[in-house]
């Protein structure tokens, strides 16, 4: 059974209700949010592992983002847009986002989309992007929303997969102050697709010169001119409607459409504003996400504004105009709350650390990383650099909201160097033996595990595939009907976990096994290593090695054969002491940048694949293809 984490007790309790009284639990924090009309039953559970919560209620994601606090907040800020790369910012009351919404969901209406129509959007991160996933919200129809980063045969899949009566979509975006054209992206992508969206509505930025199709695109600007007065009352949907499907990010391989619920999914990201993030009506949130993520779903947009905070839709990257961009941001709109990812705080590690000191962060309470597994140099960087909490959290785009982290709501825990924390809330986590599905104790590895139901919040299943869905995430572990993550970790004895790296990364050396992400920790704890990445290669002698690719934080430090030695010398002898030898990579192979998903996750399965000589895969979601390359270089030396 799970632990009592040390000083926790009240946070336990609070978790123990929330597995032994599910229903009473989550009736309380469904109060968090307005009802149109009361849920009749609490969980539904008769076939698993299908769950429905708060059955036969009506609710509407809008509405409880953006109406229900017009009264209250109409004249405060509800979305703040800043883009650096264009230099512009434009902030939106409660109020203005209200008529912006209802415009957007009249020119939807106009073309005909109604509840249970997709429409996807595939957008860089301007403020039309919000108002289309809360006008899909407010009327019904699910969007889709596709990382404005992929090109079109990425792209191509999702619009067969998600079928769009509609596709919203912009001229261009723009990244590191070049332009990004998406309309001719767009246009192949539909040629591509078998399925032919009716309509097409573009967002005209001025930043390139877009081609039209007649009778299909349409131009926002107008369409918005004609629609200026709308009213749009908010459509109620019952609580297992769906409200949206988003890819996963693809770091595995073939992402997953993982679909979503309405009122499960307000009540989720409302109690988690309040118990995991405490934030507050009337503060600022900063998430530097992006709409493409689930991140951006549930903490750009629906998260912050269901609590009644304003929210930061940033476009630009944390090191332009410079690398105190993310705090003057978070000084000028008196930030409270901040999410961002461990690898953008390793970007920020290669810079000047005084940025962080340079502006007036009173008011930001804590700095939120997810996304990927948070190493301790990292951690104890950002938070020495900026006197603040780190609290890293662990979750999925499956589960929507944190899996593990700490609820300083409920009790301000302290938090563990490498550890998210303990589990959430509704979340009932085990760890299981991966080939027996056993359960294990403390200090023991295993997989993480979730014995359903699953809190409200996560997916109801996989868009158009249940057998998918089962198949994938329950029946994966012998003998037992548990979801699993996929990731592999351990608990402390207090109760604490760690996340030791997806199960496909775990590495048998000479019948040891070995997480590449322990290997990973050690080899970030040598003072010159900004990032690294470790995958196991296919041995004759030792069934595997680990082989490492280091990022440097100041690459001229290897200007000469000599020196690169000697610090690869260096690297292995870290890990042989803090690992021991078994553990030691066969080659620590300097490198300029590492392979990631469009998210910002190092694509391990990738490099494995070059390291083996074999087809790196599915690469629709690598950043930057030359990273692959430059790493096949090195790798034959
Ligand atoms: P795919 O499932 O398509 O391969 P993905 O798993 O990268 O893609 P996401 O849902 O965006 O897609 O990422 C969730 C995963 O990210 C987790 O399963 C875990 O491996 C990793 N992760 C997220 N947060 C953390 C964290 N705080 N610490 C360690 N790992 C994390
Ligand atoms: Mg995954």
């Amino acid at each position: 059974m799970s632990q009592t984490p040390s000083g926790g007790k009240a946070y336990a309790a609070f978790h123990r209700r929330s597995i032994e009284d599910r229903e009473g639990f989550w009736t309380e924090q469904a109060a968090l949010i307005d009802w149109h009309k009361p849920f009749e039953q609490v969980l539904q559970y008769d076939n698993p592992p299908f769950t429905r919560w708060f059955v036969g209620g009506q609710t509407n994601l809008c509405h409880n983002a953006v109406d229900r606090h017009l009264a209250a907040l109409g004249d405060q800020p509800a979305l703040i847009w800043v883009s650096t790369e264009v230099d512009q910012e434009k902030v939106y009351t409660f109020r203005q986002l209200h008529e912006e919404t209802m415009r957007m969901a009249a020119i939807l209406q106009a073309q005909g989309v109604q509840r249970g129509d997709r429409v996807l959007i595939y957008m860089p991160m301007i403020a039309e992007a919000a108002f289309a996933m809360l006008a899909c919200a407010r009327i019904g129809a699910i969007h889709s929303v596709v990382f404005g980063g992929f090109a079109s045969h990425s792209l191509a899949s999702r619009i067969d997969d998600a079928q769009p009566k509609v596709i919203i979509s912009a001229d261009a975006g723009a990244r590191v102050g070049k332009t990004i054209p998406y309309k001719p992206l767009l246009d192949e992508a539909i040629r591509l697709a078998a399925h032919k969206p009716g309509k097409v509505l573009l967002v005209d930025r001025g930043l390139a010169a877009m081609e039209r199709v007649p009778g299909r695109d349409l131009d926002y600007a107008a369409e918005r001119a004609r629609h200026l007065q709308a009213q749009v009352p908010v459509t109620w949907l019952e609580s297992n409607e769906i409200s949206y499907t988003l890819y996963t990010s693809g770091t595995t391989g073939k992402p997953k459409g993982v679909q979503r619920d309405v009122g499960g999914y307000a009540v989720a990201l409302a109690a988690s504003m309040k118990h995991i993030f405490c934030g507050n009506p009337g503060e600022t949130y900063f998430s530097s996400s992006d709409i493409g993520w689930v991140v951006g779903h549930s903490y750009i947009i629906y998260g912050p504004l269901i609590a009644g905070m304003a929210t930061i839709m940033y476009e630009g990257t944390p090191v332009r105009p410079d690398a105190g961009i993310l705090w003057q941001l978070v000084e000028r709109y008196k930030v409270t709350v901040m999410f961002s990812a461990p690898t953008a705080i390793r970007v920020l590690k290669k810079q000047d650390p005084s940025y962080l000191t340079r502006y007036d962060l009173s008011t930001l309470r804590a700095l939120f990383l997810a996304g990927e597994p948070l190493d301790e140099p990292t951690s104890e960087w950002i938070s020495k650099g900026l006197g603040k909490p780190i609290i890293d959290n662990y979750w999925q785009t499956e589960t929507g909201w944190p899996i593990l982290t700490i609820a300083a709501g409920v009790e301000p825990m302290a938090t563990r160097l490498g550890s998210p924390g303990v589990p959430m809330y509704g979340y009932d986590v085990r760890l299981l033996h991966e080939a027996t599905g056993e359960e294990l104790g403390s200090n023991e590895k295993g997989v993480v595990a979730i014995v359903p139901p699953l809190p409200p919040g996560c997916m109801q299943t996989v868009w158009g595939d249940d057998t998918r869905f089962v198949k994938t995430y329950f029946e994966s572990v012998p003998g037992k009907l548990v979801y699993s993550t996929f990731d592999w970790g351990v608990r402390d004895q207090d109760g604490y976990y760690f996340i030791l790296g997806r199960t496909d990364d775990v590495i048998n050396v000479a019948g040891h096994r070995l997480g590449t992400r322990e290997i990973e920790e050690s080899i970030s704890s040598h003072a010159a290593v900004a990032e690294v990445a470790v995958v196991g290669v296919a041995d004759q002698l030792k069934g595997q090695v680990a082989m490492a690719f280091a990022v440097l934080k100041d690459p001229a430090q290897i200007s000469d054969p000599q020196a690169r030695l000697k610090l690869e010398g260096e690297v292995m002898g870290v890990v042989d002491k803090q690992l021991g030898a078994v553990a030691r990579p066969a080659r620590v192979h300097f490198v300029n940048a590492l392979p990631k998903t469009r998210s910002g996750k190092v694509l391990r399965r990738s490099i494995q694949a070059v390291c083996e000589g074999r087809d790196p895969g599915d690469l629709t979601t690598i950043e930057d293809p030359v990273t692959l390359e430059q790493l096949r270089q090195v790798v034959k030396g």
